[in-house]
């Protein structure tokens, strides 16, 4: 049977637009369904904009360190409409950039809402395309439970576009993006808690990197009240919402921030006309070549649920693409050694194992740890401390995890992620000469272990 394409995707996000381009690259047919925004998440109200917010928030603390390297400056003013502004400005040029790849690259471009009809069917607009194999790159939506009052708070979505910063806010919740914006709101000058469920955020995160950088918060003055979650949200006749935590105490907050993981977006999709099935946690099922059930069905990003972060969503798009239209050259996505960075201030950077899942693996451990006040503020007031770790294994000497608060965390992991994918050992580690004066150059000067 002949196919309108080869290769149908839906949702122009990271992962689709990484497949749909390459596959048209390697000269198949190649359409992209997308209803919202192109270039996804990651560009329209995820990693981009939210970086451009963790920069904006950064500066109150350049201004005021400034004065130790002898600056006088005005009375700092901060205008949140400017940086809004701004920051849809830029995410509109980047929407114009995906259009053009797409465009260039030959791809088809449908905007609107795409529904499978059948397992080789897509309907969008009013008008069915055939496909030989459709790709479902749909991404995630944020999760909000559904307590009384939930309807008052807000989620990522809504946070880049309020109208105004909030004079108080609660962040509910203890992953990325719960810790990241927590900073943005507390760094542009909200009155900012962060609320979570339980004992010490981030969890699966390495314990040494998740208290140091609450005792960083903590020392910023942000408010963090662990061991709580919210019963009900009312709000109030003068607009401010009273919130109901469990243990019965009442806080007060102009904006209820959400942000409490991700769900597949599956909202009329019509996987009920397709063979496909969901997990456990109803993401989409998978091999690990991305097949679904149904045979001439695939899936890949945050729709699956493994990894939800844009470089693994091209990683898949990229696997794809070349297990359909380039199997010669197919590698199978390497899910190990995954670097990542929250964008709190200051940022964590990691990578590989943290000593608690190491060890839980049956590694014996050796840990190098460093804290120090990075050389930037020596002529500061400011208290913050940086933190470097390595998780190494006592047989091997192979570095199984490096981990990092500080200033540019997630930037100088980057570099590690690749030594370590190499099979880097300590002593490579001390073999490298550093590069001075760098907070970087101390994961390759940290002689003495701290624990065994
Ligand atoms: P998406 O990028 O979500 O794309 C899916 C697309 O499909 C969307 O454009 C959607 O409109 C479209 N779509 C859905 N249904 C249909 C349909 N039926 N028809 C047509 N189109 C449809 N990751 C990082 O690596 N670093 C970060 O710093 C980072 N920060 C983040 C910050 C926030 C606030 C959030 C929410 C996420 C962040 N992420 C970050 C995660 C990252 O954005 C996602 O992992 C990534 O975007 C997933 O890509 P995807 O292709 O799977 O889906
Ligand atoms: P996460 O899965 O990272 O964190 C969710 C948090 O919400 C956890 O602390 C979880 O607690 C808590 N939680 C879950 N359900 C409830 C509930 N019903 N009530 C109270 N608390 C709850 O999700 P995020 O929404 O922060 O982000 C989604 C994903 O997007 C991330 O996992 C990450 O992959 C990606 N992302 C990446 C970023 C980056 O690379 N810098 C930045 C932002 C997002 P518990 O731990 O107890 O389960």
């Amino acid at each position: 049977m002949a196919f309108d394409f080869d290769l149908y995707v839906i949702g122009a996000g990271s992962g689709g637009v990484r497949a749909a381009r390459f596959a048209a690259g390697f000269g198949a047919k190649v359409a992209v369904a997308e209803s919202r925004y192109l270039g996804g998440t990651c560009v329209n109200v995820g990693c981009v904009p939210k970086k451009l917010l963790v920069y904006g928030a950064h500066f109150a603390e350049d201004f005021e360190q400034s004065s130790g390297f002898g600056w006088t400056l005005g009375e700092a003013q901060f205008d949140w409409a400017t940086l809004i502004a701004n920051k849809d400005r830029e995410i509109n040029r980047l929407n114009g950039i995906y259009r053009n790849l797409l465009v260039n690259s030959g791809v088809t471009l449908h905007e609107g809402h795409a529904k499978i009809v059948d397992p080789n069917t897509v309907e969008i607009n009013g008008e069915r395309h055939t496909a030989k194999n459709i790709l479902i790159a749909t991404g995630g939506w944020p999760q909000i439970p559904e307590i009384p009052g939930h309807e008052h708070a807000i989620s990522s979505n809504q946070a880049f576009f309020l109208k105004e910063l909030p004079k108080r806010v609660l962040v509910v919740g203890g992953g990325y993006i719960a810790v990241e914006f927590a900073g943005i709101f507390h760094g542009l000058g909200a009155q900012t808690t962060l609320l979570y469920r339980g004992e010490l955020f981030l969890r699966g995160f390495d314990g040494a990197v998740r208290k140091h950088l609450q005792e960083e918060l903590t020392k910023r003055g942000m408010d963090l009240q662990f061991n709580s979650d919210i019963e009900r949200i009312d709000k109030q006749p003068d607009g401010s919402l009273k919130v109901t935590l469990k243990d019965g105490r009442e806080l007060e907050a102009d904006c209820v921030f959400y942000a409490t993981g991700r769900r597949p977006m599956l909202d009329n999709l019509g996987l009920e006309n397709t063979g496909v099935k969901l997990d456990k946690k109803d993401f989409i099922e998978v091999d690990e070549q991305f097949q679904t059930a149904e045979p001439s069905i695939l899936a890949l990003g945050d729709v699956i649920g493994r990894v939800q972060l844009t470089p693994v969503a091209l990683a898949e798009g990229m696997a794809v693409a070349r297990r359909l239209f380039r199997p010669e050259q197919y590698r199978p996505v390497d899910y190990k050694m995954i670097p990542t960075a929250v964008f709190s201030l200051p940022n964590i950077g990691t990578v590989g194992l943290s000593e608690e899942d190491a060890r839980e693996a049956g590694h014996e451990v050796v840990i190098y740890e460093s804290r120090f006040r990075p050389m930037k503020l020596t002529l500061t007031e400011c208290q913050e401390r940086t933190l470097m770790k390595l998780v190494v294994d006592a047989k091997t000497d192979k570095v199984l995890g490096c981990h990092m608060v500080g200033p540019d965390a997630g930037e100088i992991v980057q570099g590690l992620a690749i030594a370590l994918k190499a099979g880097a050992t300590k002593r490579d580690f001390d073999e490298t000469i550093g590069v001075h004066p760098t907070a970087a150059e101390e994961f390759v000067t940290m002689r003495s272990p701290v624990a065994g």
